[in-house]
C-alpha cells in the first residue's frame, strides 16, 4: 500500500498518530479536495490507484446475489452494524458491505469511509478477514474501531479545513461535510481541541490547505443547482449584455475569436469554448451547443461556464453563496 507513513510494529492501544497521519497522506495522495467528500468515488479512486480489488455491496446487492433475506444478512453477516469490510484471501478481494437503509444518509457515508479505513490502515489480513469481535480480542477490536473512526473523521471533515472555514459549530460541520448529527458533534470536539493546541496546526496547514485551494476560494461552479447543498442561497453573476456582433474581431487559425465579439470580453481563458461573461460561443463556425452542466469550477466573475456554456453559480466551501456574502 503506498502510504508515506509506515506503521511501527503494532503497539498495544489506539495509534492516534498513525491513523491521523495516514488520513492526511491519503488526502494528498488521492486528491481529496472537496467537501462533502464523494465517498463512493473515493473508494473507486483508491482501489484503482493502488491496484486493489475493492467492491462496495449493499445488503440488497448481497441479498440478490446470495438469495438470503435482508434481515438474516444484517444479523449474521454485518452483525447488526451499519457495515463491514471483508477480505477474501482466495481471490485477494475486499468487499465493503453497507446497510443502504441506515438512517440518516450521513451515517452511510461515514460507514463507507470507516470500512475503507480498515483496508487502508492494514487491519485486514489472511488471519483477520474482518474486524468483528469474535475474530479478535476485545482490546484489539476496540483499538481498530477507534483507528477507523479517527481516519474517517479526518477524511470526511479535515480539521484544518474546517478550522480555516471557521465552521466551528456542529450544525455548520454537518452542513459542509454531510455528516450525521452524532458525527458532527464529535468533530466539533476534535476541532475545539485543535484550537486549544495550535502547535499541531502548523505542519498539516502547509500540506492540506493547498490541496483544498479551489474549495477555499470564491469561485463559480457549473452544476445543476439541486445537486448542491443549501438551496436557498443560490446566486449568479449578471450576464454581460450581448450587442449583436458590433465588434470587429480577429479570428485565430483555429477559427476562434480572439475576444468575445458579442460583449467585447477579452479575458477569456485560452482553452475557453464560450465567453464566461455573456455565454456566446467563441468559435466562428460550428457554434457548440451547451449540454448538461459539466461540473467545472470557474473564476468568480463568470456568469457562464467557459467549457460547456451553461450558467454557473457562485460557490465557496462547497456551498452556493448569496451575493451579499461575497
Ligand atoms: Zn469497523
Ligand atoms: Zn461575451
Ligand atoms: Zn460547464
Amino acid at each position: 500500500m503506498p502510504s508515506k507513513t509506515k506503521r511501527k510494529k503494532r503497539a498495544k492501544g489506539v495509534d492516534y498518530g498513525f491513523a491521523t497521519q495516514t488520513a492526511r497522506d491519503f488526502i494528498q495522495l488521492y486528491n481529496v479536495d472537496w467537501l462533502p467528500v464523494d465517498v463512493f468515488e473515493l473508494v473507486d479512486r483508491y482501489a484503482e490507484a493502488t491496484n486493489q480489488n475493492i467492491q462496495i455491496k449493499t445488503i440488497e446487492d448481497l441479498s440478490f446475489e446470495t438469495k438470503i433475506d435482508r434481515q438474516s444478512l444484517i444479523d449474521d453477516v454485518i452483525y447488526g452494524e451499519d457495515g463491514l469490510a471483508i477480505f477474501d484471501p482466495d481471490t485477494n478481494t475486499y468487499s465493503i458491505i453497507i446497510n443502504e437503509k441506515a438512517e440518516p444518509y450521513g451515517r452511510i457515508r461515514w460507514t463507507v469511509v470507516h470500512e475503507l479505513a480498515h483496508i487502508v490502515l492494514g487491519h485486514l489480513s489472511n488471519s483477520k478477514t474482518s474486524i468483528v469481535m469474535w475474530q479478535l480480542t476485545e482490546d484489539e477490536y476496540n483499538d481498530m474501531e477507534q483507528e477507523a473512526h479517527i481516519f474517517a473523521g479526518e477524511i470526511l471533515s479535515p480539521k484544518f479545513i474546517i478550522y480555516r472555514i471557521g465552521a466551528h459549530s456542529s450544525a455548520e460541520i454537518q452542513d459542509i461535510c454531510g455528516l450525521s448529527i452524532a458525527a458532527s458533534d464529535s468533530r466539533e470536539n476534535a476541532i475545539f481541541e485543535l484550537i486549544n493546541d495550535k502547535r499541531k496546526m502548523h505542519d498539516s496547514m502547509l500540506t492540506i490547505i493547498p490541496t483544498f485551494a479551489q474549495f477555499l476560494e470564491f469561485k463559480t461552479i457549473c452544476i445543476e443547482k439541486d445537486k448542491m447543498r443549501i438551496k436557498s442561497r443560490i446566486t449568479q453573476n449578471t450576464p454581460a449584455e450581448k450587442q449583436l456582433s458590433i465588434l470587429k474581431v480577429n479570428i485565430t487559425p483555429e477559427g476562434k475569436y480572439e475576444r468575445c465579439p458579442y460583449c467585447g470580453n477579452n479575458h477569456n481563458a485560452d482553452a475557453a469554448n464560450f465567453c464566461k461573461l455573456c455565454g456566446s460561443s467563441l468559435f466562428e463556425s460550428q457554434p457548440l451547443t451547451p449540454t448538461t452542466p459539466c461540473g467545472k469550477i470557474g473564476e468568480k466573475d463568470a456568469s457562464f461556464c467557459d467549457h460547456c456554456g451553461n450558467i454557473v453559480y457562485k460557490t465557496r466551501f462547497g456551498l452556493l453563496f448569496d451575493k451579499d456574502e461575497l
